[in-house]
């Protein structure tokens, strides 16, 4: 449960850290609250040389309003998040999600940019992202570029920021519907067995999935008037029949997948 040796900096500004990350030859990994980070690098599952602390880079860990879309700073944590009216307003999915996120000193040190960096499968908020049509920004030495969160996850632990390009911010459109989230979990301070979020804004539905396969995922359903309960639980099966969970000591793949459509049809009766 010891780590390997490594060295830890605290750089002032993204520049700086660009160029800690060059310099370390894709062996650094930046370190935003360590809650996921530090407890692989106690399993030695992860080994990096220099920890690279992104806490003091000012502008991180604000929210800030557009004309469109509001846009979460990459270090806010998951409690500033559920708090922050700006995103309650704009965008309630994401509140309400950040706040089922682990316990108080999980939410309170978790970062929202780890959460979606880390790339695990299990994170409630890349859900709510999915199903929020989000956008991320990322900055590099050449610059920034923003990407659809659906293009973000590409494996299992596995996302696709280029070693030297740190994750600054999330723009959520500024779109108000209706909104709900489902979460299968045994005790309320642990992570999903399943969970699904949806959001739905006029006539699309924006469904997010957590737990149900290798990466974070989520697609969108268009509404029709016509369309009943029965038929949207039969779409969602469909999907759901081409998806590949995990199987663990919390459930198999099959149980997953069977209770993601009891939890997608509760989301739905549950809109707020
Ligand atoms: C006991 C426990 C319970 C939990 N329960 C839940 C739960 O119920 N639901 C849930 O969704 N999550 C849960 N989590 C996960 C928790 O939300 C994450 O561990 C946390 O949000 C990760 O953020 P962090 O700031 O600590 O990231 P770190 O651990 O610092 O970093 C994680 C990864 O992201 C990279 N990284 C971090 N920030 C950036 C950035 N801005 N740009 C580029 N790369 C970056 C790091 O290099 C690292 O690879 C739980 C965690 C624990 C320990």
């Amino acid at each position: 449960m010891i780590p390997s040796s490594f060295d830890y900096v605290v750089p002032q500004s993204l520049q700086e850290a660009f160029s800690i990350l060059r310099e370390s030859d894709g062996e650094g990994k930046v370190l935003a609250g360590g809650h996921s980070l530090i407890p692989l690098m106690k399993l030695r599952f992860a080994r990096p040389s220099i920890l690279v602390d992104i806490s003091k880079i000012e502008g991180l860990s604000k929210v800030e309003e557009n004309d469109d879309f509001i846009e979460i700073g990459a270090m806010c944590s998951h409690a500033l998040v559920a708090y922050s009216n700006l995103v309650k307003e704009n965008s309630p999915l994401v509140a309400h999600v950040a706040a089922q996120i682990g316990d108080a000193a999980i939410r309170h040190r978790g970062t929202i940019g780890g959460s979606i960096c880390h790339g695990d499968p299990a994170s409630d908020i890349a859900g709510a992202l999915f199903a929020t049509s989000a956008v991320l920004v990322i900055a590099g030495p050449n610059g920034k570029r923003e990407m659809k969160v659906e293009d973000f996850f590409v494996g299992f632990l596995e996302t696709a920021l280029d070693p030297e390009e740190i994750l600054i911010g999330i723009k959520l459109p500024k779109k108000l519907g209706r909104y709900s989230f489902e979460k299968l979990q045994r005790r309320s301070i642990d992570w999903a067995i399943v969970a699904v979020a949806l959001n739905k804004v006029e006539d699309t539905l924006g469904v997010g999935l957590v737990n149900l396969g290798p990466t974070p995922a989520g697609f969108s359903l268009s509404l029709s008037r016509s369309e009943d309960t029965a038929a949207l639980l039969e779409k969602f099966r469909d999907i759901a029949a081409g998806l590949t969970p995990p199987s663990d000591i919390f459930g198999s793949s099959q149980y997953r997948k069977v209770m993601a459509e009891v939890l997608f049809s509760r989301a739905l009766s549950n809109l707020v």
